[in-house]
């Protein structure tokens, strides 16, 4: 089977709760990069790439486009989809670090190879080890009152973890903790993402006073690149202190892991530039004795899909996913993946496994 032809565009998804935002900025609608891979055995994959908020990620949807329709499309044509790990090593050639973009074309092999064998994505990369998996529900950094009104809905419908964006001031960011717990109840997982607002000191006063309302998880306190930082978070806390913008790569897993500056990493696709990068990085983890879990990637069924996949593979994996970011977005043009009473299972069907309208998002024949 030959790659023949690639085609990405841009498609917008709205966020269903408005107002939404986290310590370094807030946005109310998402940038997706949906692409469409074309095969000689007339086979279809697609893939979507995000290049996430750009006040994180200093990437636009924009570049992506370039990216993909003018360097990655254009070399890997006549390329044998099968051949992952070889087309990879083509688009690290053309580009440097520009992960998200390439992950888009990672997550459209899968679905590709998938299809060609009937078979679900997750059995190319390891199989399944977890047939369903908990699913975290995220909350915007909303007053503390509200946030505790707003996450009441996530909990009725079956959801037993949630992640609370903080990072304004201490007495604010503790009295979220507060609120939510005593609006959940004590069985409900509760994270907490800082996304990189305090200093070590002031992050370790903050978690100190946030422990009675049991934190079981805190995600990237400091700033990504302050690794010395985190592990002085990391020695001082009681609940598992967890790396996002910190890792984007095996390199800087390894990083983490040298420097003991987190427990937990989060494996995301965009960020390692797809499934198999990301499954490298799980596998350095397993390693090294570090817990992992798969991060959100908001904005599409299709996305969350590939998360879905990548979960049930992971063999080390106990913690709930943030994989269930799809219900908050309106303008989803994919069907086939719902949570049910707060988990979700890889959909059976082959590839990726969810229905992409490729009209809606212009990428008919
Ligand atoms: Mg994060």
């Amino acid at each position: 089977m030959k790659i023949t032809k690639v085609r990405a565009v841009l498609y917008q998804a709205h966020n269903l709760i408005p107002g939404w935002k986290v310590s370094l900025g807030g946005r109310d609608t998402y940038d997706l990069v949906y692409l469409r891979i074309d095969t000689d055995k007339g086979l279809v994959g697609v893939g979507i790439s995000s290049p996430g908020a750009a006040y994180i990620t200093g990437d636009t949807a924009a570049n992506h486009l370039q990216l993909i329709n003018n360097l990655f499309g254009p070399a890997i044509i006549g390329s044998d989809p099968f051949d992952i790990e070889a087309v990879m090593l083509k688009l690290d050639s053309l580009a440097m670090k520009a992960e998200a973009a390439k992950s888009g074309i990672d997550l459209a092999l899968y679905d590709l190879m998938g299809k060609a064998l009937d078979l679900p994505a997750c059995k190319l990369f390891g199989g399944m080890v977890h047939p369903r998996i908990r699913v975290t529900r995220l909350m915007g950094m909303y007053g503390p009152k509200e946030m505790a009104e707003k996450v009441k809905g996530f909990v009725e419908r079956g959801c037993s973890a949630l992640k609370l964006k903080v990072g304004t001031t201490l007495q604010e960011d503790v009295e979220r903790v507060q609120r939510v717990r005593d609006a959940v109840g004590p069985s409900v997982t509760i994270t907490v993402d800082f996304n990189q607002a305090c200093s070590a000191k002031e992050a370790i006063r903050r978690i100190e006073k946030m422990e009675p309302y049991d934190v079981a998880l805190v995600e990237q306190p400091v700033k990504a690149n302050d690794l010395k930082g985190m592990a002085m978070v990391t020695k001082s806390v009681g609940p598992k202190i967890m790396a996002d913008e910190s890792v984007n790569s095996l390199a800087e897993a390894m990083q983490i892991i040298e420097t003991g500056a987190a427990d937990v990493i989060s494996l995301k696709f965009p960020k390692m530039g797809g499934i198999l990068k990301a499954k490298k990085v799980a596998v350095l983890c397993e390693a090294a004795g570090l817990e992992y879990l798969v991060g959100t990637t908001p904005g599409s069924r299709l996305a969350d899909a590939a998360n879905v996949h990548l979960a049930a593979s992971l063999k080390d994996l106990t913690l709930p996913c943030e994989i269930g970011e799809f219900e908050r977005m309106a303008d989803d043009p994919c069907t086939g993946l719902e949570i049910v009473d707060g988990f979700l299972s890889p959909p059976p069907r082959p590839g990726l496994g969810v229905e992409v309208d490729l009209k809606r998002v212009g990428l008919a024949d």
